[in-house]
């Protein structure tokens, strides 16, 4: 999908927080934080459960499978490393765990991406840290 040399798009930095989601996405697996008091996923990564306040939590990978809840198709340019991906959607993914995390669905023209779409989660190795999640359509 995209080279993993010469990667020149904006990078997240790794930090003890994020790591072990990282870890997981360059082997192939959706890992998301699971609230170790009220079992409920936690997503985006927090340090306290927004549901509990616990602060015990421990990382497990879920199945990568949701659906498009919204999805809309990047023509501008916000940011230059976009510039030759334009145009290209941007898709809030309803994971079948619960959250809802912003990615991209790769594999068809981005204006064919229709909310309802059962997608399954897919990995783009960018660099040799980071590979990032993205999802294409389910069979
Ligand atoms: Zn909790």
């Amino acid at each position: 999908m995209t080279e993993t040399l010469n990667y020149s798009k904006p990078l997240p930095s790794l930090e003890a927080s994020n790591k072990p989601f990282w870890d997981a996405a360059r082997s192939g697996k959706l890992a998301l934080q699971h609230c170790a008091d009220c079992e409920k996923v936690r997503y985006p990564i927090n340090h306290v459960c927004p549901h509990c306040l616990s602060d015990r939590f421990e990382w497990k990978a879920v199945s990568g499978r949701g659906t498009v809840y919204s999805s809309i198709v990047f023509h501008q340019v916000y940011n230059q490393a976009f510039a030759g991906d334009v145009p290209y959607n941007v898709s809030l993914i309803q994971l079948e765990e619960g959250p809802r995390m912003i990615s991209n669905v790769v594999g068809l023209p981005p204006s064919e991406v229709k909310v309802g779409d059962r997608v399954q989660v897919v990995f783009d190795p960018v660099t040799p840290e980071i590979s990032i999640p993205r999802f294409q359509r389910a069979g």
